[in-house]
Order: structure tokens, then C-alpha cells, then sequence
């Protein structure tokens, strides 16, 4: 069986030995020292001035909001992960939606400048795939409105922009560390800025609004994480060229074995992403379920990521967005993780050509 995706495990005996520490100290939360460690490796790792260390990708987006004291309307992206939406409407604001770029399928600037009003507060975007959006377009349309720009960046372990890593831009950049993200901590996300106060305020909001142990300046949540889980990212720390090496070798091997068959790939900006997953982009809905079937039969699990466009969600479809949702329904990501052998990409690849020529 071949799943889209499959944990990335490191050695058990790394992990033991971490936990004998963490039974020596008897430390398990509370921004303990391996905690502080791994937000120091990946801050070194990743280049970055600032890096919090928290409980998952989608509390670290909630954090983002309430900390940059967004309100209103937020201008955010259908094509996205659920927690993208629905953590705008957790903190009592609105999302809407600008549809995306067809080929980068990122939210398209043109659509977000038509879509701001008076009530405008902040712009929430995603760089889908791990593939950085149109940065200068959306920080020129901020800049111009006074308004912020959160980046949902879960998928940008180790891609790059300008030569920096992309966390560094917009106000403030999330990350998600789950246990099916290129690199994770079982559970975790990232909160990162490069301004100082924001991340003060934030790490206080995560641990519960503490300014001191008697001291609530602000209104905080739980949105720290354990010793356990900085063990794991840690261990897996070891090899984080290797795995996005891995990747990138993965990835250009599909891209090859793929040549002859008539799909559209997403339009990348080569050298910069960190080819997390790998998406085609089928011409009809058809060709895609034809090709979901087949895989299916030879025990190949691929998946309709992201799927459906958020703009069709009951609780948040306030307005259409007619590119993500047809993109949507003909976009399919294709089974890629550390251990996935170029035997199983060959196999997956004569799957889909085969499908494609009957
Ligand atoms: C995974 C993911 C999230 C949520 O992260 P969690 O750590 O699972 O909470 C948010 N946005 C995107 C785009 C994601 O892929």
C-alpha cells in the first residue's frame, strides 16, 4: 500500500536517549530546555531573528490574529487547509475571500485589492505547497491600506525568498510542525516575527496571558508545547537537509517519470520551495476521479488536496471564488514522503499513464 503521505520516524534509540533526559530532569512543559533548544536549532537552521514554539500550526494562527488585534473583515484565501478559515472565524472576524491565481494557485494581489473595504483589517494567505505568494504585491496593497498580512506558512519548512527564509515576511508567519508536515514534532507549529513587542505579547498570550507568575497582562490561551514533542523535532533536526534533499529528488523524479501525461503542474519559483507535496492539476473533475479510481485499485491512496475550496464551507461561503473552486476539483496530490522509494514513484507514475492512455 502506498499512502499520500507517512510520518517521518527517526531512529527509536535518538528518541529514548532524549527521553532519559527529560526523566533526569523531570521537566515535561513549560518552555523547558528542549523546548528552548529546538527553538534555537531551528532559528539558527532557518535563519530567523524570532521563532516560537507552540502547540500546532492552527493555535499559532489564532495567536497571530488576536496578538496583531485584527477585527472585521479578514481577506483570506478559499484554497487553504481548513484551519486557515476557521481560525479568522474562531477570533470573531470575517473571512473573505479572494480567489486565486490559476497558476501558482496563491491568492491572486489583483483580488485582494478589489476585495478590501472600510472594515478591511488584515490579509491572511497561504503559501500553498510550501510556494511562496505574489510578497511584494500583497505587502505594497498592506502598506497602502494600513492593514496587516499574516502568512500561513505550514508548509514552508525550508523555503526560501529573496534568499531568506519566507517566515521572515508579512507581520507574522506561521508554521505547522504535524507529524505529516515535511519536518514535525508529532503536534506543533511555529509563530514567527521579526518584530520584537509582537512576539513578547505573543509568547505572554501563549502561556495564558502569564507576565510574571502573578501578573495577567493580557488575555492568554494554552498554546504551549512539551518537552516530548521538542524531543521528536529535535531528533528529526538531525537530518532536516536530508530530508528536504529527499524531496527535492522525489519530487524531480515524478516531475520526470510524469513527462508524457497531460496534466498541469503548479507554477513554482524553482530553487526557492522546499517541494513539500507534489499536485497535478487534471483537465476535468473526470479525469481526475478516473485516475483517484485506478490508484485506488493498485492500493496507491493519493488526495484531493485542498479540497473542497473553502468559499463552499457552510458556515464561511459569504462569497464565490469560481478559480479555487474549479481548481479544486481537478487537483490531486500524489503520494510523497521520506521513505517512498523511486520504485513505488515509477509504479504510481505508470498507474496514472496508464489510466491516461486506456
Ligand atoms: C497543517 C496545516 C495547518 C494546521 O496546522 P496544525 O499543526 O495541524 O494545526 C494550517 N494551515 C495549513 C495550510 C496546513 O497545511
Amino acid at each position: 500500500m502506498i499512502n499520500v503521505t507517512k510520518p517521518f520516524l527517526p531512529p527509536k534509540e535518538e528518541y529514548e536517549e532524549m527521553l532519559d533526559g527529560i526523566w533526569k530532569r523531570n521537566w515535561l512543559t513549560n518552555s523547558g530546555p528542549l523546548v528552548k533548544k529546538l527553538e534555537l536549532q531551528l532559528k539558527n537552521y532557518l535563519g530567523l531573528s524570532n521563532l516560537l514554539f507552540v502547540s500546532n500550526g492552527t493555535v499559532a494562527l489564532q495567536m497571530a490574529i488576536k496578538a496583531l488585534e485584527l477585527k472585521g473583515e479578514i481577506i483570506t484565501t478559499p484554497f487553504s487547509f481548513i484551519a486557515t478559515t476557521s481560525s479568522v472565524i474562531w477570533e470573531g472576524c470575517m473571512p473573505v475571500f479572494a480567489d486565486i491565481d490559476p497558476d501558482t494557485l496563491n491568492i491572486d494581489p489583483a483580488k485582494i485589492e478589489a476585495a478590501i473595504t472600510d472594515a478591511t483589517t488584515g490579509i491572511l494567505a497561504t503559501h500553498v505547497y510550501g510556494n511562496p505568494c505574489d510578497i511584494e504585491a500583497i505587502d505594497k496593497i498592506a502598506k497602502k491600506h494600513n492593514i496587516k498580512v499574516i502568512y500561513d506558512a505550514a508548509h514552508c519548512f525550508g523555503t526560501k525568498y529573496n534568499g531568506r527564509s519566507v517566515f521572515e515576511y508579512g507581520d507574522v508567519s506561521t508554521c505547522s510542525f504535524h507529524a505529516t508536515k515535511l519536518f514535525h514534532t508529532i503536534e506543533g507549529g511555529a509563530v514567527i516575527s521579526r518584530d520584537v513587542e509582537l512576539m513578547k505579547k505573543i509568547e505572554v498570550m501563549h502561556n495564558f496571558g502569564f507576565n510574571g507568575p502573578e501578573d495577567f497582562s493580557c488575555v492568554g490561551i494554552n498554546g504551549k508545547n512539551s518537552e516530548f514533542h521538542a524531543a521528536m523535532g529535535l531528533v528529526n533536526m538531525r537530518r532536516a537537509d536530508d530530508l528536504l534533499a529527499t524531496r527535492k529528488r522525489q519530487y524531480e523524479r515524478y516531475e520526470k517519470m510524469l513527462e508524457g501525461l497531460e496534466i498541469r503542474h503548479i507554477k513554482y519559483r524553482k530553487g526557492e520551495f522546499n517541494y513539500s507535496y507534489f499536485p497535478v492539476i487534471f483537465d476535468s473533475e473526470e479525469g481526475l476521479l478516473r485516475a483517484l479510481d485506478e490508484l485506488k485499485a493498485n492500493r496507491i491512496f493519493a488526495r484531493r488536496y485542498f479540497y473542497p475550496s473553502l468559499s463552499t464551507i457552510s458556515y464561511a461561503s459569504l462569497n464565490a471564488a469560481p478559480i479555487s473552486e474549479d481548481i479544486s476539483k481537478r487537483v490531486l496530490c500524489l503520494p510523497l514522503y521520506f521513505d517512498l522509494t523511486n520504485e513505488e514513484i515509477d509504479f504510481v507514475c505508470d498507474v496514472l499513464i496508464r489510466v491516461q492512455n486506456r
